[in-house]
């Protein structure tokens, strides 16, 4: 093999690390990224209770700071400036309406027409306006930051954008340990750099979005140099509600899961975004996937592909220049 693999999980997924330069010290590397990826967990963890995004969400006082580490903030930070530009279409504070439509902890077993009504008013509770990050450089030796909201029971949940934010993390340790050829992949959102071998590039490959891809799961493949790739999919949490199609994606500004109730059988069941680092990469396929190919801005200069499928049949459209 060319390459050494380091591998684990985390973040409720798996990673996997693959080097292809020469090194030196493999189990202070492995011991390093489990490191990273474990301690961005630990804060960022929407499960485990005492991570900085759970105790925030516990903390049930508004216009008060609460201190978080620098990757906490940072995630938070890009979160919102995503939400900004999409207008709400893309917004951490969702999860009570995740959770309305039954994608969150626990199983929902209400008729259509209830969870309608109820999400309206919930959507009146969430809003990333409500959330701010503070940086406090008067503090000595080093800067501290903290998380605001303005409404006591507002919570976060960081999970369109973690995994991203933890691949970037490790890509920055490797850089730094002056590493030039590897590819890091955390839960599926991939960053690569230089090549697998001198003849070779780093091929990555899109799942086709079916249920049950079968043995021929490969929709496209792309070769990933020195930049980043995420997907976001519907078809392996697909639901139905009173026989309608319920997708876990919600649109947090109508408080509904996005295409619902429209009576097209085409469904957007895969945004793919390619950006330079992972987090924008993360964030943006989720975004996309609320906003639908038409309304994406052009302005960000995103390569993006969208796989819709109706049936078992796959239509591609790309935005930007592959
Ligand atoms: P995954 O690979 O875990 O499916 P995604 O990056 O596609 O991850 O994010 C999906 C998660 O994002 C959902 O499980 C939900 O918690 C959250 N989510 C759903 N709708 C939104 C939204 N409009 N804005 C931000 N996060 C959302
Ligand atoms: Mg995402």
């Amino acid at each position: 093999m060319m390459y050494k693999t380091f591998s684990g999980k985390t973040m409720g997924t798996t990673y996997s690390v693959k080097i292809a330069d020469t090194f030196k010290e493999p189990a202070e590397l492995d011991k390093a990224i489990a490191e990273i990826l474990g301690g961005i967990d630990a804060k960022m963890s929407t499960y485990k209770p005492d991570s900085e995004v759970c105790r925030f969400n516990a903390f049930r006082q508004s216009g008060i700071s609460f201190p978080v580490s620098q990757e906490t903030a940072e995630a938070v930070q890009a979160a919102l400036e995503v939400s900004r530009q999409t207008n709400g279409a893309f917004d951490i504070t969702v999860a009570p309406l995740v959770d309305l439509w039954g994608f969150g902890p626990k199983t929902v077993n209400k008729p259509l027409h209830i969870l309608a009504a109820e999400s309206a008013k919930i959507k009146e509770r969430i809003g990333y306006q409500k959330l701010s990050v503070h940086k406090e450089t008067q503090v000595i030796p080093a800067a501290s930051f903290a998380l605001k909201k303005s409404q006591a029971d507002l919570t976060i949940d960081l999970s369109a954008i973690a995994k991203g934010y933890g691949v970037d993390k490790v890509a920055e340790y490797l850089d730094g340990k002056g590493y030039k050829n590897y590819m890091i992949e955390v839960g599926g959102e991939i960053r690569c750099r230089g090549k697998k071998t001198a003849a070779a590039d780093w091929l990555i490959g899109i799942e086709k979005p079916v249920v049950s891809a079968g043995t021929d799961g490969v929709q496209r493949t792309f070769v990933l140099r020195d930049r980043s790739m995420a997907t976001s999919g519907d078809y392996r949490q697909e639901r139905f509600i009173d026989g309608k199609r319920v997708s876990h994606f919600i649109d947090p500004r109508t408080g509904l899961p996005t295409q619902f109730g429209t009576d097209s059988l085409e469904v957007l069941a895969s945004v793919t975004v390619f950006a330079g680092d992972c987090m924008t990469a993360d964030a943006w396929a989720t975004a996309l996937s609320v906003l639908g190919v038409q309304h994406t801005p052009e302005a960000l200069q995103l390569n993006v592909l969208y796989l819709f499928r109706q049936g078992n049949s796959i239509r591609e459209v790309q935005t930007g220049n592959f």
